[in-house]
């Protein structure tokens, strides 16, 4: 997966956000309201953790 404001692709340590519908960003270009963000964590933690990210987790 990749950050739709940058464009780059997740590294497993680059931290992200999870926001209400179920998107991902990076911290870092994340400029929208914080009220809908339900997560925050690195790319391998989040995507471990929620079993709709199960296709795209990285080893
Ligand atoms: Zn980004």
């Amino acid at each position: 997966m990749h950050c739709p404001v940058c464009g780059e692709i997740y590294k497993n340590d680059d931290v992200v956000l999870l926001d209400e519908g179920n998107g991902t960003t990076h911290r870092k270009c994340y400029n929208k309201n914080s009220e809908q963000i339900k997560d925050v964590g690195s790319y391998r933690e989040i995507t471990n953790k929620y079993d709709f990210f199960e296709s795209v987790r990285t080893p």
